[in-house]
């Protein structure tokens, strides 16, 4: 079983302080690897939600708000070497609270770092600017903080989206409340105690755990929120952004995806089988930018998908630490895979395997790989959430654009070409949020701009266009003689 230190029992991170929820009320954290519970959280409910805005509103009144942008990167800074001190010991209470295997959550740890040392080297960089305006008169933008922000996040990459989204909202000098998901939480809030050893004032960065349901709600709708990031699934997105108009607040949207790796003859077919295998088994296949369909040139179908049953019968879903694919996040996670395993409408092309020495009381689940599937079918329409790939085979490219298109969602396309005009067209023609010509980056680097059209949401998270989310434009006129 993997160590890692798990951070103050049952407490909320509320004005600086761990406090118990209100009621007393907690709950367990299971640990995917054997389905133990091992830790406790608090079980918060509205009236905590309430103590965290409240906080987050003393803080903006005081200290964090009168810190100039410079010393809030400063900050941040900090904090970014403080995560790179304690790496290896968070990547292990991650991998015990989510299941991915150690080496991915290494990766996620050396993200979230990043996350906060971009964030914190931009936080003086974005102003606004002087506009040719009437005679006799100054005209100017200025960039200013939205106020409180609201994070709701999911499980599967709990610091990563903690860092993309409280990053950015803190560099723009809002003041946080993040509510983490009831399945993963726990380095989230060891990060909340390394930022109030980084010297963050009380109040900038709150943390409230419990259900959706109860404090994930209570969140989205309370009157003192001035913005929320969402990152979940369409569902709740629809009923965040809901709650969001009902305040009058904008919010951002980040939510599944059904995204295609496109292939044509022509392709570097040795480099791209084991990144359209890495797209869909890594963290599970429970990543919103999963490659979760693969759609395949005809004259190419036979030997790309001998080469990736290949690869998919060698993949283990194993506790080993540098494995490819872990356990899944939960028992209901890992029956709702299986169900759709279990009911596909097309020929199974290869199955991976649960490793021997895999608890049996965990969550794993061997990938499959499936097709020819057709493009109706719910396997190439539904978002599955686990190492579950349909091929889908095209003659033409606009054929290929259409069955692409073709889903409800909008997130991340992969297009495997070597002809330049092709690759142009395609990256124009692809209805996502984000192209990757001949690799797949699966979500993409924190630099880089990341969001959906459609069901996959909107607004723009990473990069520095998170900047202009996490604030907002103030336009100042100014008559003079
Ligand atoms: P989820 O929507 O069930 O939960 C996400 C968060 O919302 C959790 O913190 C949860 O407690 C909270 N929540 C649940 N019900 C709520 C409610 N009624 N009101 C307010 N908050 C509520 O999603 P999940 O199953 O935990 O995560 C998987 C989904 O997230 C997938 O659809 C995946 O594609 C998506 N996702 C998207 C991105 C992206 O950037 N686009 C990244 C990661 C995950």
């Amino acid at each position: 079983m993997p160590h890692g230190r798990v951070p103050p029992p049952a407490r909320n991170l509320i004005g600086g302080e761990w406090l118990p929820a209100t009621s007393g009320a907690v709950m367990p954290m299971i640990s995917p690897i054997d389905g133990q519970p091992f830790a406790m959280i608090a079980e918060s409910g509205p009236e905590d939600v309430d103590a965290a805005v409240r906080a987050a509103r003393t803080a903006l009144e005081g200290d964090w708000g009168r810190l100039t942008a410079a010393e809030r990167g400063r900050l941040m800074l900090r904090l970014a070497l403080r995560i790179e001190d304690e790496a290896e010991a968070l990547a292990q209470l991650e991998t015990r609270d989510n299941g991915k295997p150690v080496a991915q959550s290494r990766a996620d740890m050396t993200a979230v770092a990043r996350y906060f040392e971009y964030y914190g080297g931009a936080a003086d960089k974005l102003h606004g600017e002087v506009i040719p305006f009437l005679n006799g008169y100054d005209a100017m933008s200025m960039r200013e903080p939205h106020g409180v922000t609201a994070h709701i996040i999911p499980w599967n990459y709990p610091v990563q989206i903690f860092g993309r989204s409280v990053g950015a909202a803190l560099a723009m000098g809002n003041a946080t409340v993040t509510k983490p998901a009831e399945d993963a939480c726990l380095t989230i809030l060891r990060i909340g105690e390394l930022a109030a050893e980084s010297g963050f004032p009380p109040g900038a960065i709150n943390i409230v755990t419990g259900r959706g349901m109860v404090a994930g709600q209570a969140l989205s709708e309370h009157p003192g929120v001035d913005f929320i990031s969402f990152t979940g699934s369409p569902e709740v997105g629809q009923a965040i952004h809901i709650a969001a108009a009902r305040n009058h607040i904008p919010c951002t949207l980040e939510l599944g995806g059904k995204s295609p790796q496109i292939v044509f003859d022509d392709a570097d077919l040795v480099a791209a089988a084991p990144v359209i295998v890495n797209a869909i088994v890594q963290n599970g296949g429970q990543t919103c930018s999963a490659g979760s369909r693969v759609l395949i040139q005809r004259g190419i179908w036979e030997r790309l998908t001998t080469m990736l049953a290949e690869r998919f019968a060698t993949v283990e879903a194993s506790p080993a630490e540098g494995a490819l694919l872990g356990p899944l996040i939960s028992a209901r996670q890992k029956a709702r895979v299986e169900r759709y395993i279990d009911e596909a409408d097309a020929p199974l092309i290869a199955r991976g395997r649960i490793a021997q020495d895999a608890p049996a009381a965990g969550f794993y689940v061997a990938p499959a790989l499936f097709g020819p599937v057709d493009p109706t079918s719910p396997i190439a329409q539904e978002e599955i959430f686990g190492p579950v790939l349909a091929a889908i085979p095209f003659d033409s490219e606009a054929e290929a654009i259409a069955i692409a298109n073709g889903t409800e969602y909008g997130l991340v396309a992969g297009i495997w070409t070597k002809d330049g005009d092709r690759q142009a067209r395609m990256a124009r023609a692809m209805r996502c949020g984000q192209v990757f010509i001949n690799s797949y980056g699966a979500g993409g680097g924190i630099e880089l701009p990341f969001g959906g059209v459609r069901k996959s949401g909107h607004g723009r998270e990473k990069g520095f266009a998170a900047l202009y989310e996490f604030s907002r434009l103030k336009t100042v006129v100014h008559r003079f003689t």
